[in-house]
């Protein structure tokens, strides 16, 4: 009897898999590195051969794989299963990655961006199970976003709806990734939190970063509580944005840079409730995920089980 279902994250720095049950519990997870700037079929070996050591790690065999799910960093035509293209892999170019996966596993396999897995994680089991209307944002290297309209997710023509890290911010402000300016990626993501607290401490040590600017503010040190501060005010003018298009009942936060929430929330609040529409603003809940990094595993889980 098929029984279980794989989840798996593919990531900038690591791919990681969970063997989930029919109940959404992961009975077994593994993550890998992923060489820097890899290809598709390095991908497609490293996800096989990954699925294969859990699974002995598990003492399960491939006999009881009931789906596949995967989530990735990227655009992916959801219906397809293809991965137009990709920031963290640029070789990926129209990659099939759910035809090539198929194929040397012989099961269903679902492919997904990686912020639209969590969300559905989030969703089926997490923070955002009781809404139908919300957005999830990612905070971490960068910022990413996947929105929930009427219990459905939101894709938009090419696939692209949520990605709320490129919301302009400052119109003449720093050059971003995405080839615009001003991205509130560029303002509240962990590399823009060091660069508040370098402004303000004066450390101008290389090797300060997120973490330790976190440990500095939870420890009440001003210029570390000022960086949270600052990126909170920079994430809340781009979530007005999100309540006054959207009116979601909930925005719940994940990523690495979620676990400093109780910093930057309050900013956040204050200003979303200054700026966005009164009727929206009012009554929100802002969340935390409670699935942390096994957000996108269970969601890719979620979406692939028959
Ligand atoms: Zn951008």
């Amino acid at each position: 009897m098929k029984e279980y279902h794989i989840g798996i994250d593919v990531g900038g720095t690591s791919v990681k898999l969970g063997i989930v049950d029919r109940d959404c519990r992961i009975l077994c997870r593994r993550s890998y590195g992923t060489p820097k700037g890899m290809d598709g079929s390095q991908a497609v070996d490293l996800i096989v051969s990954g699925i294969q050591s859990v699974l002995h790690a598990c003492g399960l065999t491939s006999d009881g794989i009931a789906s596949v799910g995967v989530g990735v960093p990227g655009t992916v035509r959801y219906g397809y299963g293809i991965v137009d293209s990709s920031p963290n892999f640029p070789k990926w170019h129209r990659f099939d990655i759910r035809r090539e996966l198929s194929e040397r596993l012989s099961v269903p396999v679902v492919v997904d961006n990686d912020a639209k897995m969590a969300a559905a994680g989030e969703k089926f089991a997490g923070a955002a199970v009781p809404y139908d209307n919300f957005v999830l944002v990612t905070i971490g290297t960068g910022i990413g976003g996947a929105v929930y309209a009427n219990g459905l997710p939101v894709r938009g023509r090419d696939g692209t709806a949520g990605e709320i890290g490129h919301i302009v911010v400052e119109p003449e402000g720093m050059e971003c990734g995405c080839g615009s300016n001003g991205c509130v990626e560029m303002y509240a993501s962990a590399g823009a939190i060091v660069r508040y607290y370098r402004a303000r401490s004066h450390d101008r040590s290389r090797a300060v970063t997120a973490e330790d600017v976190y440990r500095r503010a939870i420890m009440r040190e001003p210029p570390a509580m000022y960086a949270f501060r600052q990126m909170g005010m920079y994430l809340g003018i781009a979530l007005t944005d999100v309540v006054n298009l959207l009116n979601p009942e909930a925005l719940i936060f994940t990523g690495k840079v979620s676990r400093a929430i109780r910093l930057f929330l309050p900013s956040v609040k204050a200003v979303v409730n200054r700026r966005a529409f009164r009727l929206p603003s009012r009554g929100i809940v802002y969340r935390k995920g409670t699935l942390g990094d096994d957000a996108a595993i269970i969601g890719a889980v979620c979406r692939a089980r028959p």
